[in-house]
């Protein structure tokens, strides 16, 4: 028997009632967290107090107290099980790092203590030689540091604390995503509390983003999937032939969970639990074997932290229950992909949500500066944004008519955008135009219109937060809340600086505003579009308006060092110019590497199982042609058949060597700018090739010859 019909007949054999585990969630939630709670119970009152005024106001940490703090972290986590530690980080490459130490320390006589100072909780040096710096450390130098974010609690996870750290260079630069993610954060809030300030707000203390991100992952059998190197060592499919029952019958869509997968869920929201992560929406998505799960929203650096734990747990969790989890953007051609919806707000440290256009003039009048400074971001920033979603495998996903286009523009609703216009153009009346007075004792209550939910757009207002939409489901969402961040800090710097210099020189905020936000709204309408971002028209209509279409990861990346993206982060603190040209070679140097391994993949499968297949079913369709002739004295229909096998095989053969031949230019490029062109515009055309022959020849040959899982199988048996 193949491996392929013994794996369908194990799993088709397995069907026995899979109980869900319970959940307390009362009971179990944060329980793994070493949170405030803890802290107060096991700190003395003063330490504690110094260790709150830290978090708030993401102050340095105090090393007076670091070594109270870690004793008191070390005996919660030995409490908890715990027998080492790791400083938990976030480098430039797709996953998270981490190094387990034992609390063991040698005390002499043969005996041994638990020991965990301030200075080890504080400060870590992985050996870092071989995680990417993009230059800004050769390896003969390889020192990398973390550092103690006391803004994120410590978890336990199995039996090892883990503390969430920053990593960067012996010369002090960023070597991961969350320290410009705090930077980005900062920008923000400075930037913010100016506005607020001009709105008499003499309280708020700081200012935040919120982040919700709702993630989808495919779920496929690990015994079907372990018969598929193409799935376990790129994430997707590399060849494989559409369903003849796909996703038309959209039955799939928020239908009832299978019993199987309703049980890892549970335990996946279990474990999430564990460590607080509120885990609140789970559903099936629009493909078979598509699943999304959500939590609650979050201040941004947590919720980052939450986003990397989820995607690691549900990788992990995926085996127990004999699935693996794709979390690519497109595991399977002509099947819908996954993505990442980014749900961002901002809000006050009273908790106001700034994005809410709120019932007095006042408030309405705030949110239309913000709601302006927003589209003044996403308008003139575009180029840092797309950024935030650059990757080989996003790349398949974006503009394919499931996904957002690459085109940045922002979805606002007609109501919303009616108002816009109002204040751009005025209202016809009798006597002429009138404009709409925007003072902030004269606003009438906005309209906000929440019943078109347009899904097509890459950015859209969904009534008191904007929806990011052209995330990746494998990325990391630091980087598009960095660039978010980043390009609102800026927008809002220059709507701050012009509100105050009008009223330094006397005029009142109403008259302020009422001459500078027709002008910004005029300025930005451009990037609001409120139609069908799937058709033909839009790329062509979004040229004519001045948007960029950035359609893939390599134009995108080549803007990295351009002036405008570079005067972004610089202009904010955010990224210095070393630092963002070392983010441009690692995030090419990756693209190259990860189109480099797909081919070498693919190569790999065609020469080994597709064509010996072909091969098989060739001998075998010979075989009866033969036959047919012999006892019907014709056999034309047998050898087309025998023909067809052969001129596939033939002109997969002749790809093949075009791709060997692009994977050496590949490898022999100059530098990661002419690698990543090179597999754009050589290794994935080639590979494309070899597909279709390795396509149609799978619709041809047998079930019991071909060697691969189908996309039926693995789409449906769950
Ligand atoms: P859907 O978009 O699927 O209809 P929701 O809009 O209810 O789902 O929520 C999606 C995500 O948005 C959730 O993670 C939710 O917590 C988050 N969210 C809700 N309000 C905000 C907000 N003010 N800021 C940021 N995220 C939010
Ligand atoms: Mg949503």
């Amino acid at each position: 028997m193949s491996a392929r019909s013994n794996a369908i007949q194990q799993i088709a054999g397995s069907h026995r009632e899979i109980p869900a585990p319970t959940t307390d969630i009362d009971a179990i939630f944060g329980c793994d967290v070493f949170s405030l709670d803890v802290l107060q119970k096991r700190l003395p009152k003063p330490v504690f107090r110094t260790l709150k005024a830290t978090f708030d106001k993401g102050e340095r940490l105090d090393p007076a107290i670091a070594d109270t703090v870690a004793c008191a972290m070390k005996d919660w986590a030995i409490s908890k099980g715990a027998t080492h530690y790791t400083h938990w980080f976030q480098p430039m490459t797709g996953l998270t790092a981490e190094k387990h130490d034992a609390f063991l320390s040698p005390a002499g006589y043969g005996r041994m203590i638990n020991e965990f100072s301030g200075k080890m909780l504080i400060t870590g040096e992985p050996d870092a030689s071989s995680f990417p710096s993009g230059g800004i450390r050769s390896t003969f130098e390889a020192r990398g540091y973390t550092a103690w974010d006391p803004t994120v609690p410590a978890f336990v996870i199995g039996t090892t604390l883990h503390i969430p750290t920053m990593f960067y260079s012996y010369s002090g630069e960023a070597l991961d995503r969350k320290i410009p993610l705090m930077r980005s954060i900062s920008a923000l809030s400075r930037q913010a509390l100016r506005i607020l300030r001009l709105f008499g707000n003499e309280t708020a203390t700081f200012v935040r983003p919120n982040v919700g991100p709702e993630q989808e992952y495919f779920l496929v059998d690990r015994r079907l999937a372990a018969l598929r190197p193409d799935l376990m060592l790129c994430g997707r499919t590399l060849l494989g032939t559409a369903p003849a029952k796909g996703q038309e019958l959209e039955d799939h869509y928020f239908g009832a969970i299978p019993a199987r997968v309703m049980a890892f869920m549970k335990d996946v929201e279990n474990a999430l639990f564990r460590l607080g992560i509120p885990a609140k929406t789970r559903h099936n998505e629009v493909a078979p074997g598509q699943f999304e799960i959500a939590p609650v929203f979050e201040d941004a650096n947590i919720a980052t932290d939450h986003n990397m734990l989820i995607m690691n747990l549900l990788h992990e969790i995926a085996p127990k229950h004999d699935f693996i989890c794709l979390l690519h953007e497109k595991p399977f051609a002509g099947v819908n992909g996954s993505g990442k919806h980014n749900n961002w707000s901002i809000s006050d440290s009273e908790g106001n949500n700034l994005l809410d256009p709120g019932s007095t003039p006042l408030d309405n009048a705030q949110f239309l500066v913000f709601l302006a400074a927003v589209l003044r971001a996403v308008h003139k920033h575009s180029a840092a944004l797309r950024l935030g979603t650059v990757g080989a495998g996003n790349d398949h996903r974006l503009g394919a008519n499931e996904a957002p286009p690459a085109i940045i523009s922002v979805y606002l609703g007609d109501m919303l955008t009616d108002v816009i216009d109002t204040i751009v153009n005025g209202v016809e009346h009798k006597g002429g135009r009138t404009s709409m007075e925007i003072g902030v004792s004269t606003l009438p209550p906005l309209p906000v219109d929440l019943s078109d939910r347009n899904r097509t757009s890459p950015f859209a207002f969904t009534g008191n937060k904007f929806e990011f939409r052209a995330v990746g489901s494998s990325q990391s969402i630091a980087p598009v809340n960095i660039a978010l961040n980043t390009a609102m800090a800026c927008a809002l710097d220059d709507i701050a600086t012009e509100l105050e210099a009008a009223v330094r020189e006397g005029a009142n905020l109403n008259s302020a505003l009422q001459e500078l936000l027709p002008r910004l709204f005029r300025e930005h309408q451009n990037v609001v579009f409120n139609g069908n971002g799937y058709s033909s028209e839009w790329p062509v209509e979004a040229a004519r308006r001045g948007l960029l279409n950035l359609s893939n990861t390599v134009d995108a990346l080549e803007r990295y060092n351009s002036p405008e993206v570079m005067d972004v982060f610089l202009r904010q603190n955010v990224l210095s110019e070393r630092e963002m040209i070392a983010r441009q070679d690692i995030l090419l140097e990756n693209y190259a590497k990860s189109v480099g391994i797909e081919g070498a993949i693919l190569l790999d499968m065609a020469r080994t199982s597709v064509l010996p297949a072909a091969l098989r079913e060739q001998a075998a369709a010979a075989d009866v042609a033969l036959k047919t002739r012999d006892v019907f004295g014709e056999a034309e229909t047998e050898e087309n058949r025998v023909q067809l096998l052969r001129s596939h095989a033939r002109a997969l053969g002749e790809c093949l060597v075009t791709l060997e031949k692009s994977l050496e230019l590949l490898h022999g490029a100059s530098d990661v700018h002419a690698a990543a062109r090179t597999a754009r515009d050589s290794v994935l055309p080639a590979m494309q090739a070899c597909r279709e022959h390795c396509d149609a020849l799978e619709r041809m040959v047998s079930t019991e010859n071909w060697p691969l899982p189908s996309y039926a199988e693995m789409l449906w048996m769950h």
